[in-house]
């Protein structure tokens, strides 16, 4: 039955989610009693029993079944639990709230002058994914308006649309904070407040945002709490936010991506390093990559250094203006960009199906950042490939991302540009690097010899020319 309506659809960058194989460790406590019992994992959406308008919507998307955090997290809402998820990106949690939310909003209409449900994003490029979610889902309830506030952007036009009835907010919290300053947005009416990404608000410090925001709304409202982590500073949060939460664990980050091949590159120095990245991305599988620096400076520097080499290139960071950033990710989507190079905090929340590579040309200062940046790749059901270069600069760094993933990253080497020296950490100051007690790697792909962190050989990289810039890097 399904399939006879998305034969009919337009393409979508849904995902395949039946060609999944066990997606999913996870598991419902706490259920609120009157699901206890139930068939938690659902395999279609008509037996969720959304509202018609809502479930034409989801066909019309491609959606065949719902993913298992929308089964396990819809019931739940449309039950009135509150929710802690720990989710994984690119696992389907947008519609998991946003549905049951329209639901709500589309079955008990209100004429108040709303925000009827509040969503909080850490990130502008997020908030903006989930309102163009809350677009697509709600595209046949037209009655529903939806705001988005976001930094960056004029105050003028935001007014505006401040000034009419909406019942669906989406912000950030810093310039959702400035409005409810001037008394532009009052959130009295919120029945539903959803906390995205939790874990990265606190990361960028907005937990007294957060909580300033949260004390505007009711003390009756409905918390849900989407957070990558289950740490002690998100429980806390919860522990304040949330009202004896269902805990949906869809399935833990560290053990995603199992459809994203991860491969590391050794690299000798900065020279090494981008003849390095020169070679890859001649790679004619390479649809769309995104090439992650450490600083926007960088990113600047480097995108305008592959155009220069005459790829499709545009970097994509926080000191861009919105307008700049919408066009880029834009420019992305429609594929008149192969290589975005990016920050972390930017390239958070990319949704772009054709994405197949993702390039750390420098390894990220968080672990966590790493999952989240690889993430970016093997959307929508494809395979990704992830790369990462490191030096010996790197060796600690590299450690803490093997350690948070649980996974030895395998080394893979390019014939005729195999790092001439093998790897070891570099020494810190006052130290001496170990001489002994390092592990060999397996060889990579390509079957040759692979580099060795193992503390016997030189190490030509550790100079500050490592930092230098990425125009000078890339000659
Ligand atoms: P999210 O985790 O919310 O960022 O969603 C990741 C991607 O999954 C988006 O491209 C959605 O369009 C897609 N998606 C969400 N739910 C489903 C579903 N039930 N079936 C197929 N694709 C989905």
């Amino acid at each position: 039955m399904q399939c006879r309506l998305v034969t009919s659809c337009r393409r979508t960058s849904a995902i395949d989610y039946r060609g999944y194989a066990n997606p999913i460790s996870g598991r419902v406590n706490l259920l609120p009693r009157h699901y206890q019992g139930t068939q938690l994992t659902t395999s279609t959406f008509d037996a969720l029993q959304l509202d018609p308008r809502l479930l034409s919507a989801i066909h019309e998307a491609g959606y065949h079944e719902p993913t298992p955090v929308q089964a396990q997290a819809i019931p739940a809402l449309l039950g009135g639990a509150d929710l802690m998820v720990t989710s994984r990106t690119g696992s389907g949690k947008t519609a998991a709230f946003m549905l049951p939310a329209l639901h709500r909003l589309a079955t008990r209409p209100l004429s108040g002058r709303g925000p009827r449900l509040l969503v909080l994003s850490p990130t502008r490029e997020l908030a903006t994914q989930i309102t163009q979610a809350a677009n697509t889902y709600g595209k046949n309830l037209k009655q529903i308006r939806t705001v988005t506030l976001l930094g960056g952007t004029p105050y003028p036009v935001q007014n505006r649309m401040l000034s009419r009835p909406f019942d669906i907010l989406v912000a950030t919290p810093g310039r959702l904070l400035d409005q409810m300053n001037s008394r532009r947005v009052d959130l009295s009416q919120v029945e539903m407040l959803v906390l995205d990404e939790a874990d990265r608000m606190l990361d960028m410090g907005f937990i007294e945002d957060v909580n300033q925001i949260a004390a505007a709304t009711p003390a009756t409202r409905q918390t849900l709490m989407f957070s990558a982590t289950f740490d002690k500073p998100i429980a806390r949060l919860a522990e304040t936010l949330l009202r004896n939460p269902t805990r949906i664990e869809a399935t833990s980050l560290k053990a995603a991506h199992e459809n994203i091949e991860q491969r590391l590159h050794y690299v000798d120095n900065l020279a090494h390093k981008n003849r390095l990245l020169s070679h890859l991305l001649l790679d004619a599988d390479i649809n769309q990559a995104i090439i992650f620096t450490a600083t926007k400076r960088d990113a600047d520097l480097l995108a305008d250094d592959l155009s220069g080499q005459g790829h499709a290139a545009a970097a994509l960071h926080g000191d861009m203006h919105q307008g700049a950033r919408n066009r880029t990710l834009d420019g992305l989507r429609r594929g008149r960009y192969r290589l975005l190079v990016a920050t972390d905090v930017a390239a958070r929340g990319i949704d772009v199906a054709g994405i197949s590579h993702v390039i750390n040309y420098d390894l990220p200062k968080v672990a966590e950042d790493y999952v989240h940046r690889i993430g970016r790749t093997g959307r929508a059901g494809n395979k990704g490939i992830a790369i990462s270069l490191a030096s010996s600069r790197d060796y600690v760094q590299l450690q803490r991302i093997e350690r948070f993933t649980g996974k030895t990253l395998p080394v893979h080497t390019v014939a005729g540009l195999e790092p001439k020296t093998p790897i070891r950490p570099a020494p810190r100051p006052g130290r001496t690097a170990p001489a002994s007690g390092a592990r060999h790697r397996p060889g990579g792909s390509s079957g040759q010899p692979s580099a060795r962190r193992d503390g016997r050989g030189s190490w030509s990289d550790a100079r500050p020319a490592d930092r230098a810039p990425a125009r000078k890097r890339m000659g």
